[in-house]
């Protein structure tokens, strides 16, 4: 289904980049044999093909200017399948990710990648940017959910990657190779993802600190102690005032940077004292639940840190990792930067992956100020210095390619040319975006 090219909500993300111009076209496919067909007509044309999802993205990657053809996936919504003997999932690419974690619960079951945008997020653009998410310290990220790929490629053929089955390694892992990169080598339009028990029992714990840096001394601390948080968020004093003007809640007061831990699984409790343990040295006050509604709050409050500061203005949404044995020393440093450069760096982040979200508020406005992008540039620039990297989870999309570029070096950037050649040979999809 064709609908009118005016739309500018269907040609952006949630960057805040703005294209250049409008598409000429907008695709909201309404099947498998329309993404086939809109892929054939620009194959032929040589139209740019800028896939979408639901827009939440945060790199740039789901950006269309002049002249390009918007593929809108979201409608693709069924879930065709749900195996519990196997574990698996059957679902088209626009399902909302809550969505299927909702269906697999009804069956005892979870669906683990768990990204913040996890009620607006659609499981085909997780796919595309191997999203991670709360429960990441544990369960990994989209990649390690995902068995298969349905892809439409660049002539429109259709083709599935990847295997039925929990185990299996014939050929190349060309559904790996699909996952993480954003809409570059082909359309994903539905997928076989692995699900996981739903856990009978869960702890969650929230721990104030008087710094951030000692907050990030204690998930060294749970990181040798033996447990295994599923959940393990970081969030700075500043961020959590904004969530406070946000939701009316009184985060702020009780300490200048919160971690939030969730253990799950039939030793949650037995579990959490270890973490307690591990981390009461270093905090001022930890208190810990089983109370499910009590962690939904807490969990509910972590997801509106990003909303919360988009209210205060423009975010620059920085996403680095670092060895998690480097996050103390990665936080100072961007404290430093903030200073040296006279900006506001609002800092949360998924700890227990090395994961921080450095987000720069600037003023709303098409005009970047000069020492936001210097700022940005010092983080990406410490990021690679601590052995870390210029995007964890958001993707590279249209924001970060030089810096991808100089994290992945010469020799990798061409191979990556030569692999996205194959798939892609006129160079139709996304362009402009990824690595
Ligand atoms: C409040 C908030 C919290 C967030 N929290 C997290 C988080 O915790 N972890 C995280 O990883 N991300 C997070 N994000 C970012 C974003 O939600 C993820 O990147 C998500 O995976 C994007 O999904 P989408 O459906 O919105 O994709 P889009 O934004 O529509 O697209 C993202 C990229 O994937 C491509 N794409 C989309 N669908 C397909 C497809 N079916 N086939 C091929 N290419 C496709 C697009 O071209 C684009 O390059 C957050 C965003 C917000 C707004």
């Amino acid at each position: 289904m064709t609908v009118p090219p005016t739309e500018i909500d269907r040609a952006i993300d949630r960057s805040g980049l703005r294209p250049g111009g409008r598409p000429v076209e907008v695709v909201v496919a309404r099947d498998v044999a329309e993404v086939q067909e809109t892929l054939r007509r620009a194959a032929a044309s040589g139209l740019a093909v800028i896939t979408r999802g639901a827009g939440s993205g945060l790199a740039g990657g789901a950006v269309a200017g002049e002249g390009a053809l918007v593929l809108d996936l979201s409608q693709l919504t069924r879930i065709r399948a749900i195996d519990p003997v196997d574990g698996t999932a059957e679902v088209e690419a626009g399902v909302i990710t809550a969505d299927l974690d909702a269906a697999a619960r009804a069956q005892g079951l979870m669906y683990a990648p768990d990204p913040g945008s996890v009620g607006i997020s659609t499981v085909g653009g997780n796919i595309a940017t191997n999203a991670g998410g709360l429960r990441g310290a544990k369960y990994g990220v989209t990649r390690d959910a995902v068995l298969s790929v349905d892809v439409v490629l660049a002539d429109g053929t259709l083709v599935r990657l990847g295997r039925p089955t929990i185990k299996g390694v014939t050929g190349y892992d060309l559904a790996g190779l699909v996952v993480g990169s954003e809409g570059t080598l082909g359309i994903v339009v539905a997928a076989r993802v692995r699900l996981l028990p739903a856990p009978r029992r869960t702890a969650t714990a929230s721990a104030f600190f008087a710094s951030l840096e000692e907050a990030a001394t204690a998930v060294a601390a749970i990181a040798v102690s033996g447990a295994r948080p599923a959940v393990l968020e970081i969030l700075d004093g500043a961020t959590l005032g904004a969530i406070d003007a946000a939701e009316g809640t009184g985060l702020r007061g009780r300490g200048e940077a919160l971690l939030l831990a969730q253990t799950d699984g039939f030793g949650a409790a037995e579990e959490m004292g270890v973490v307690v343990d591990a981390i009461a040295p270093t905090a001022a006050h930890v208190e810990w639940t089983e109370d499910a509604d009590r962690a939904a709050d807490l969990l509910h409050a972590r997801r509106q840190a990003l909303p919360a500061l988009e209210r205060l203005g423009r975010p620059l949404i920085e996403d680095i990792a670092v060895p998690r044995s480097r996050l103390a020393e990665a936080i100072a440093g961007i404290r430093r930067i903030a200073d040296r450069r006279g900006v506001a760096i609002f800092v949360f982040g998924h700890a227990g992956d090395g994961n921080l979200h450095p987000i720069i508020v600037v003023e709303h406005g098409d005009e970047l100020p000069a020492n936001a992008i210097t700022a940005a540039d010092d983080i990406f620039a410490l990021a690679l210095a601590l052995g870390g990297t210029v995007t964890a989870e958001h993707g590279v999309g249209r924001l970060k390619r030089e810096w991808a570029r100089r994290e992945l070096g010469e020799d990798a950037v061409r191979l990556h040319d030569e692999i996205k050649r194959v798939f892609d040979p006129r160079g139709i999809l996304n362009p402009g975006s990824g690595y």
